[in-house]
């Protein structure tokens, strides 16, 4: 019997050096057939809908230099262009980490549970006017993401930015166990994904396993002093960088966000106009200027870096309708980022009306009636003329504030903004990305 398990298994099973070798040979790494490039090595991996094993054959078709399989049904044993790994994921993690391993750039890691991605593409923007920076793609920031992300790191490349994201306790544990990150940064932590990760308890922990790793590792972490989470792990750590200010070293002050976020900088008078919307950025931009300072950009180019800066993919994006303005942030909603848009919603000025649409928050588990509930208690502390709640799990909302009109679906809701004619409004759209509330702007 073990015999003949041996004999089934190939001849050409993975090991590392194999793998990096492999690797260096090829124009790059893709697990998609849908996305993948002539040269690359193809990673076959098992996911919810599919199970790329089958696609081996098409990665081939299509120019892969060698797949990497983990079931042996799909072994192709006189093709030398086959190779087999117990599991593809693991396998790729590891040639990952072995490729950080011969990396000697700073490698930044960042988490949280709001604005990884828009503080990534800041800290991007500063860092490119001085450094070949190498960044995380999009928001390829899970288990598998991340391994791709390190995998796109060259020689070339200067200093490295490592977006993280968790759906669950350890998840990011494990990313820097993967990533190595000799630097490392939270924006923020809140109510995010609060069902996989066991509340808000279970969010802290998650995140703060990066904090953990850049303790136990001896390596530089950036703490946002003014969080009041975060200002908590400041005495834990030897000699922490601190944001928006850290005496002289760099200041970043806020000045205002209505709509768009105004900073100045300790010691001058400047006032410095963004492109980002919301108070909430101003969290994400100080981080990227601290950052700059630390890697030694200059000042002004960091600015410069800054206040060019276009925020894209519905996060807090300004669009024009007629007379009427609109902030769609449809990109995604939690509490957390739920309350900071609301907050600063409630506080801009600028035109004859104002109107809120909100959508349901996903991912709440036994959180949802609660946390659906306090959003109507937030909007209540502020005049906005009309408030509308479309979804299911929104209805919670009414209980709190009852003068929102409510849509259950959003067919319903797109007749009624149509009929409305608006002119001269300021409106705020917000929801989870499965609410796809983008669909609205034509309505208007
Ligand atoms: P994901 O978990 O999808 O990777 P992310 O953490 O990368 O999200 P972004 O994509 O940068 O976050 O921003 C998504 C939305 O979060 C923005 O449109 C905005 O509404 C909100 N947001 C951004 N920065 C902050 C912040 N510092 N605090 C609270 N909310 C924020
Ligand atoms: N995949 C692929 N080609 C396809 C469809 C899927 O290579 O035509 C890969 C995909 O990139 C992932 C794996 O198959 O690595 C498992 O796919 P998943 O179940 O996650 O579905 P997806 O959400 O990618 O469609
Ligand atoms: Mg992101």
């Amino acid at each position: 019997m073990i015999a003949l398990f041996w004999e089934l298994i190939p001849s050409k099973t993975m090991n590392l050096s194999i793998l990096y070798t492999l690797f260096k040979n090829s124009t790059g790494v893709s697990t998609d057939t849908r996305k993948i490039a002539k040269g690359n090595l193809f990673f076959a991996l098992k996911g919810p809908n599919f199970d790329a094993n089958s696609f081996a054959p098409t990665a081939l078709e299509m120019g892969a230099s060698a797949v990497v399989i983990d079931d042996i049904a799909y072994f192709v044993e006189d093709d030398e262009r086959y190779f087999f790994a117990e599991d593809s994921l693991k396998m790729l993690q590891d040639l990952a980490n072995h490729h950080r391993k011969q990396l000697t750039i700073p490698i930044i890691g960042l988490t949280g549970s709001n604005g990884k991605t828009t503080t990534k593409e800041l800290m991007k923007a500063v860092l490119s006017k001085k450094f070949k920076t190498a960044a995380t793609d999009g928001n390829l920031n899970n288990h598998i993401g991340v391994p791709l992300t390190l995998l796109t790191i060259t020689e070339e490349d200067e200093i490295a930015l490592v977006e993280m994201g968790a759906n669950k306790q350890g998840d990011i544990a494990e990313l820097c166990q993967i990533a190595e990150p000799t630097h490392g940064m939270i924006t923020n932590i809140g109510k995010a994904h609060l069902e996989g990760m066991g509340g808000p308890e279970g969010v802290l922990k998650t995140k703060t396993e990066l904090f953990q790793f850049l303790r136990e590792n001896g390596r530089t972490v950036f703490i946002n002093s003014q969080d009041p989470i975060l200002s908590n792990f400041v005495k834990r750590f030897e000699n922490p960088v601190l944001y928006p200010s850290h005496g002289d070293f760099c200041e970043v002050i806020f000045q205002e966000a209505n709509p768009f976020v105004k900073f100045s900088l300790g010691g001058e008078e400047e006032v410095f106009l963004t492109h980002l919307i919301g108070a909430y950025n101003f969290g994400n931009i100080a981080t990227a200027l601290t950052i700059g300072k630390f890697f030694g950009v200059e000042v002004e180019k960091a600015v410069e870096a800054i206040v060019n800066y276009q925020p894209s993919n519905m996060r807090s994006q300004l669009l024009e309708k007629r007379s009427n303005l609109i902030i769609l942030d449809a990109y995604n909603a939690n509490p957390s980022s739920m309350e900071v848009a609301i907050r600063t919603f409630g506080q801009m000025t600028g035109k004859k009306h104002k109107m809120l649409i909100l959508g349901d928050m996903f991912e709440l588990g036994e959180h949802a009636v609660t946390e659906h509930a306090r959003l109507g208690e937030i909007i209540s502390e502020y005049e906005i003329e009309k408030v509308c709640f479309t979804g299911q799990l929104i209805a919670s909302a009414l209980a709190t504030y009852p003068k929102a009109l409510f849509f259950p679906d959003t067919f319903s809701f797109r007749n009624w903004l149509q009929d409305s004619n608006l002119e001269d409004y300021l409106i705020l759209i917000k929801g989870s990305r499965g609410m796809k509330l983008e669909g609205l702007v034509d309505f208007i």
